[in-house]
């Protein structure tokens, strides 16, 4: 309750954290969205690629194959015969670098050097047609990929240079590393043929084995890809969701804070109930018998304790809650009081403080009819204190009003009578029954010639209007003497009893009477 409390309450943790985590959430769900998007757009990416790779690769192994193929029958024939044949080959073939016959697992003619002789070791080609080797006698340390026909005895060789190989792999990878793997060997993008573990991908990792030759294509995107992605591909969106995760934070935090401003807190006490009435009796000057009570708002705080009203009726009247706190007072009052009403002295005067904003609303009619009409008939006078210091505007709807409280019974005081600036003719308009003499004369009967003077005019006025006259405030027996030389009906003050709660109201109610 921050417009009255002196000393600053501690931070709550939820208060502050509320619209880190109202921001946070937003982010963080919007992020896993994208996160997954980046994922699955990485996943497609990868396959794709991985295809069109693979597509690529027996494209180019056909080329070969065929070539092999072709030059198969001719194993055998002497190598004489059989090297126009290969050398045509290399020629026409556009992936094809070199050719070979061999017989009986021995290499005996070649497009290159004419008659050879090596051996061939057909454990070498897996699936025994394809061997990815790092190069030959020729071109030591560039990737090759052999490519074997075979038939019983007959043998044909046709070579693909690793560079096509490293070249489609370059250019079809562009964003992401693409690995060519045949058997244990692999081929990088650089070129080089490697026969340890391939490599992992810590992000979309994508395997595509061929169908029609014993070789598959490995890619991938390293790890952290996903949110560099996410940073390229997604920038709007991002921008976006940080706006988002602003907004929501700040709406909570608005939120938050209009939930703890005073009015939501006024709002929020007078629904649990915690403005509760305190009573203080008024005596008859000349017998000291309890003429009647004035009602006076406390409020029971949760935390605070007791709070006295002059910390919270002004801010009630500024944000105009006042009227319905009043009525909920009103209420509380008359179901206070009904069941006690045979101790009250006939004409039981119960004064109620209300405000000139009350005093434009016709309900309040309503609301003092509600209030006698729990007591019975003649036993108690509602009385409606209003400052003299908020002077009524003279609306039809306050004629209206004061007219018709009037006829109900109601009656009229002037609080604070003095420290404002009501004039005959206003105390007149309203028909006013009281003046309450402020307590702040009273306090100075007998020290401050000044007051005294003020005091003596007052009730003088009050005579001559023929107004109902309460001193307030009466402190010391001196005051007490003092006014009722000078016929002052009514007293209200510490001197005769301090504002109680209704059970200590009524025991003393009762022990005067
Ligand atoms: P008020 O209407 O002038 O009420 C009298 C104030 O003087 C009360 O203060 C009361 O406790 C205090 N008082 C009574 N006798 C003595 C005394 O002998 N010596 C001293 N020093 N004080 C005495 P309280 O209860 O704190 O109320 C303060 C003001 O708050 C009231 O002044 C009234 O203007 C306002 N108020 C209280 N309840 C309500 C309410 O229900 N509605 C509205 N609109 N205002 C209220
Ligand atoms: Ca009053
Ligand atoms: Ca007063």
């Amino acid at each position: 309750m921050p417009f009255f409390s002196t000393t600053p309450r501690p931070a709550r943790p939820l208060r502050l954290i509320a619209p880190w985590l109202a921001a946070a959430l937003p982010l963080l769900a919007g992020l896993g969205i994208l996160y997954w998007q980046a994922e699955r757009d990485l996943a497609a990416s990868a396959h794709d690629t991985a295809e069109q790779a693979l597509a690529q690769f027996e494209l180019m192994l056909d080329n070969v194959a065929d070539s092999a193929n072709a030059l198969l029958p001719l194993a055998g024939q002497p190598c004489a015969d059989a090297t126009l044949a290969l050398r045509e080959q290399v020629t026409r073939r556009p992936f094809v670098r070199s050719t070979n016959l061999a017989l009986d697992d021995h290499l005996y003619c070649s497009s290159l050097f004419g008659e050879f002789s090596e051996p061939i070791n057909p454990g070498d080609y897996v699936g025994g047609h394809l061997w990815l080797m790092d190069g030959n006698p020729v071109t030591p340390g560039q990737a090759l990929l052999v490519y074997r026909a075979f038939n019983d005895e007959q043998t044909a060789l046709a070579t693909l240079d690793g560079y096509h190989l490293a070249n489609a792999l370059r250019m079809i990878g562009r964003e992401q590393s693409v690995l060519l793997k045949v058997g244990d060997n692999w081929l990088s993008p650089d070129g080089l043929v490697h026969d340890d573990t391939l490599p992992t991908f810590g992000v979309a990792p994508t395997q595509l084995a061929s169908q029609r030759y014993p070789l598959s294509v490995s890619t991938g995107y390293p790890a952290g890809e996903t949110w560099r992605w996410i940073a390229s591909q997604y920038a709007p969106l991002l921008g976006l969701l940080v706006l988002l995760a602003v907004a929501a934070g700040t709406l909570c935090h608005w939120l938050l804070k209009r939930a703890q401003s005073p009015r939501a807190e006024l709002a929020r006490a007078l629904e649990a109930n915690e403005f509760i009435p305190y009573y203080q009796p008024v005596v008859r000057s000349l017998t000291g018998r309890w003429s009647g009570a004035e009602v006076l708002m406390r409020w029971q705080h949760p935390r605070e304790g007791l709070v006295r009203p002059d910390l919270f009726i002004p801010f009630a009247e500024h944000s105009g809650q006042i009227v319905a706190m009043t009525r909920h007072l009103m209420h509380q009052v008359a179901e206070d009081l009904r069941p006690h009403a045979e101790h009250f002295d006939d004409d039981f005067h119960l004064g109620i403080n209300i405000t000139a904003e009350h005093c434009q609303d016709l309900a309040l009619l309503d609301d003092c009819r509600d209030f006698l009409q729990g007591f019975p008939p003649g036993r108690v006078t509602l009385v409606l204190e209003l400052t003299e210091r908020e002077l009524i505007r003279p609306t039809p709807v306050t004629h209206q009003l004061f007219a018709a409280l009037h006829n109900l019974g109601v009656m009229i005081a002037i609080d604070d009578f003095g420290t404002g600036h009501s004039s005959l003719a206003y105390l007149r308009e309203f028909k006013v029954d009281y003046l309450k003499i402020d307590q702040s004369f009273v306090a100075t009967i007998g020290k401050d010639a000044l007051s005294g003077h003020i005091v003596d005019s007052i009730i003088e006025l009050s005579g001559k209007l023929g107004l109902g006259i309460v001193a307030e405030g009466v402190e010391e027996p001196v005051q007490r003497d003092y006014l009722t030389e000078r016929r002052v009906e009514f007293l209200q003050g510490y001197l005769f009893g301090k504002p109680l709660p209704l059970d200590e109201f009524i025991d003393a109610l009762r022990a005067t009477s």
